[in-house]
């Protein structure tokens, strides 16, 4: 998009702005200031990125922004076109001396040389309650307008509406991309200059330059988060605003109330009423929490440095620091019924009037959520969010969502949850914190959840830098099943021979012999379909008869779903899968085989979630699960070392059945 650059002198100073309707501004100006106010219009219209960046500089700099004393406002506007020229100049724009200046005073407007911009004050309102919370491309306000059921009016309204809004403070109006200039102290101090995404947080690694027709530029964009639109440098990116503070009304209930009726064991019961603490802000220690803001920096990194020339009048003071923002971890083993403890946190924040969104990696898993929380938050508004979802517009007081449509939003929530925050898409992706605290209200709270933080997490919890509680036992008081060590020959060995080492098949049969399903893990793709047909081999001529079916799928699989559903009913004994399948399914009675333990592509998280797979049922709490590999790595001792460790703080808490 391009906009128009003009500069308003106000007094004695300058303020240099952009505008995606120049009527609208004029008018905001002389209406609010009368005589008091001079314009000085630019022409040619430039990118909307451009616009921002030349903002910083004009803004920043006194030299630019200070009025000469005695100067007329026609001399204003020859300082103004000569200043402008002079950072052209700096950026190396085209065509500088076709520049051209317009000098608007007060009189002039008055007399109707302008038209006026009249606008409908239920409409603007209507526009600014649908935006508020939302982080949208401008063709999604287009869509959400129009999802609604809002009109703007006929032709280019719009634009006089945001444009509004904007100058009033209601609605941001940004780019989508940010420019980060460094100097390279490597290269002589040389001036770097490098783009960031607004939505997603990505960094130049994921930007692609190509031209476009929006700006008539080489334009950058980010592909990242091209699936949810493509946020470009000249693209116009809608920013609400939402109540600061959630109404938080009513009387203080005894915290008890919100952990009774959801029916939690004693050790969920412990770890909710500690997050309940957290959020509702009793905790204690402050020297902690100034650690935690430091460590925060160091495991989030930054999250939104906004040009703040361009939002000083409209949200300057909400700008955040990710620094503030609060974080509880819940560290819990696989099976510990995670979803039960966060229901006092909602249960909390919706009766106060607070809203709720609990983020999820997968859409099966939103898909899951919903009837659950439906179900026990009768009454309030659930929304469900995901890739083509029908809800795509609609607010709610409790949201659940993939982690990708937390790009559409901008502190909108009181208290955001995150479920697997070590799950792809997160995994090693700086996208998720940086959405995660975008998402969030300044007085909210980011409630993590997970069975295998990634290391810098667990660390800054085990150090007490991060607020965090744990809860080291299933929800039927079994111990976590360790995994056990079987030392065999590289499974592509095994499979040239076309034969398994006994050790290995023993165990296999022993499962089969016992009822139980087995989930056969390998580490790569190319794998999956030469042990399905080994095993068939070597299953079925000893299992006197009976035909144990074996099967095996991949993300590549289009019947996944389908085999998943199969293996669940009991018809596959046997499914052979890669990491795609290490979470979310949950079989009542299976034991769990780790090929190649060993490989690289098995770090301790996925060994660890694997392994979890086993023994979740209260009638089969003591599932088998190995490791069959030729060499032990640190990352199979760590897994088992990490799943000791909870069964041993279970055990010490007294929350293991029986003692043990
Ligand atoms: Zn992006
Ligand atoms: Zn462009």
């Amino acid at each position: 998009m391009k906009v128009q650059l003009y500069a308003v002198c106000l007094g004695q100073k300058w303020e240099w702005r952009i505008t995606i309707h120049t009527q609208t501004d004029i008018q905001y100006w002389f209406e609010q200031y009368a005589a008091d106010a001079g314009l000085v219009v630019f022409e040619p219209f430039i990118s909307f990125g451009q616009g921002v960046r030349l903002l910083q500089k004009l803004n920043g700099d006194t030299s630019f922004t200070s009025r000469k004393s005695g100067e007329g406002i026609e001399e204003m506007g020859e300082t103004a076109l000569e200043r402008f020229r002079r950072i052209a100049r700096e950026y190396v724009m085209p065509n500088q001396e076709a520049f051209k200046k317009e000098v608007i005073h007060h009189g002039t407007w008055r007399h109707s040389l302008y038209p006026r911009v009249v606008l409908d004050t239920g409409a603007y309102k209507d526009i600014v309650d649908a935006c508020s919370g939302r982080s949208l491309l401008i063709e999604e306000v287009h869509q959400l307008l129009e999802g609604v059921g809002l009109d703007c009016g006929i032709g280019e309204a719009w634009r006089a509406y945001l444009q509004l809004a904007h100058l009033n403070g209601d609605l941001e109006l940004s780019n989508g991309l940010e420019v980060i200039e460094r100097r390279e102290w490597r290269q002589a101090f040389k001036k770097k200059t490098s783009y960031r995404c607004k939505r997603c947080g990505s960094s130049d690694d994921r930007m692609f330059w190509s031209a476009c027709v929006h700006c008539g530029q080489e334009c950058p964009y980010c592909e990242e988060c091209l699936t949810m639109g493509r946020a470009r440098f000249c693209s116009l990116l809608v920013s609400g605003r939402s109540a600061l503070v959630a109404p938080f009304g009513g009387e203080e209930v005894d915290i008890r109330a919100y952990i009774e009726p959801w029916g939690l064991s004693e050790p969920q019961a412990r770890a909710s009423l500690e997050g309940l603490h957290y959020i509702r802000g009793d905790a204690r220690d402050h020297r902690k929490v100034n650690w935690l803001r430091d460590i925060s920096l160091v495991l989030f990194g930054s999250v939104e440095r906004v040009g703040l020339s361009v939002r000083r009048r409209t949200a300057a003071n909400e700008v955040v620091k990710p620094s503030a923002l609060r974080k509880f971890l819940i560290w819990a083993v696989t099976g510990a019924g995670k979803t039960e403890m966060i229901f006092p946190f909602v249960h909390h924040t919706v009766a106060k009037g607070g809203r709720v969104l609990i983020a999820t990696p997968r859409k099966d898993v939103v898909l899951e959520l919903q009837p659950r929380i439906e179900r026990a938050f009768v009454g309030y508004s659930v929304v469900t969010l995901y890739g083509g979802s029908e809800q795509r517009w609609e607010q709610g007081q409790i949201t659940i969502a993939t982690t990708h449509q937390l790009m559409r939003f901008h502190r909108a929530f009181d208290l955001v949850i995150i479920d697997e925050i070590d799950a792809f898409p997160y995994h090693n992706n700086p996208m998720l914190s940086y959405a995660a605290a975008k998402v969030c209200k300044t007085s909210g709270v980011n409630i993590l959840l997970s069975a295998t933080p990634p290391k810098a997490i667990r660390k800054a919890a085990e150090r007490g830098l991060l607020p965090h509680v744990r809860v080291p036992v299933r929800f039927h008081k079994h111990p976590v099943p360790v995994p056990h060590l079987i030392s065999v020959p590289y499974l592509r060995k095994s499979l040239r021979a076309q034969t398994l080492p006994s050790s290995l098949f023993g165990k296999i049969a022993i499962s089969i012999e016992r009822g139980a399903q087995v989930f056969v893990f390998v580490p790569n793709i190319q794998l999956v379909d030469p042990m399905v047909e080994l095993l068939r081999k070597m299953i079925n001529p000893r299992s006197g008869g009976s035909m144990i079916c074996v099967e095996g799928t991949s993300s590549k699989d289009s019947a996944r779903t389908e085999k998943v559903q199969r293996f669940r009913n009991r018809e596959i004994r046997l499914l052979v899968t890669t990491t795609i399948l290490e979470r979310g399914v949950t079989v009542p009675k299976s034991d769990v085989i780790i090929l190649d333990a060993d490989s690289r592509l098995f770090d301790e998280a996925a060994l660890v979630q694997m392994a979890g797979r086993a023994g979740r049922s209260k009638d089969d709490p003591a599932g088998k699960v190995y490791f069959a590999a030729k060499e032990i790595t640190y990352s199979q001792k760590e897994a088992i070392r990490q799943i000791q460790q909870m069964n041993r703080m279970a055990y010490k808490q007294g929350y293991l059945l029986r003692g043990k």
